[in-house]
């Protein structure tokens, strides 16, 4: 079995959740199987490799899960971009859309350097309103988008679209193109 047939059969599917007509995409099961989530790991790993990461930026909350084994397996620094007002010091802000709702990302501003290269981890990509806007905040204190890595690819959604615009320089990474 492939990482993408193991994932299909892991993964599971919940209906209007958190409001109709979504689908909710649940890695809860992956979590609870430590070797296939060590399978995960290693494809992300491999991928982080590829494009000379130097930092690994994860998304609230579910960008934690994968990005801090990640980073703590590659033996580089964690940066969390989190919600609006978790985090403290000086921070740098940026709105966007969610496929359901809009929110505000934000990181601390000492995390991001100028010529370090940032890959930006996330559980799914929908629309790519969440990672797009984490891209943004990097390069706003000029810092480089190394790549995307995602488990879960929502491609009807056209996220790598937006995030092309945003960082096309960027590779965009996704275990599952569903
Ligand atoms: P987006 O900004 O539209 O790319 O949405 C991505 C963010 O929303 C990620 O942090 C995901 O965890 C979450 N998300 C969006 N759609 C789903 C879905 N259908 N299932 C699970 N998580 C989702």
């Amino acid at each position: 079995m492939n990482i993408q047939q193991e994932l299909l059969s892991i993964l599971k599917d919940y209906q209007d959740f958190p409001k109709p007509g979504i689908v909710f995409k649940d890695i809860c099961p992956l979590l609870a199987n430590p070797s296939a989530f060590k399978r995960v790991l290693r494809h992300l790993a491999e991928h982080a490799g590829d494009c000379s990461a130097t930092h690994i930026v994860g998304m609230e909350s579910r960008g934690f899960l994968f990005g801090i084994p990640l980073a703590t397996e590659l033996g580089l620094p964690f940066i969390p971009a989190r919600k609006s007002g978790k985090l403290p010091g000086e921070v740098l802000k940026q709105s966007y859309a969610l496929e359901y709702g809009i929110d505000h990302v934000e990181i601390q501003k000492e995390s991001v350097q100028s010529g370090a290269r940032y890959l930006v981890i996330d559980d799914v990509i929908a629309t790519g309103g969440t990672a797009g806007a984490v891209a943004r905040l990097i390069q706003s204190n000029g810092g480089n988008l190394a790549g995307f890595s995602f488990v879960i690819e929502l491609g009807f959604l056209n996220g790598r679209k937006a995030l092309n615009e945003i960082a096309p320089q960027a590779g965009i990474y996704s275990l599952l193109n569903l």
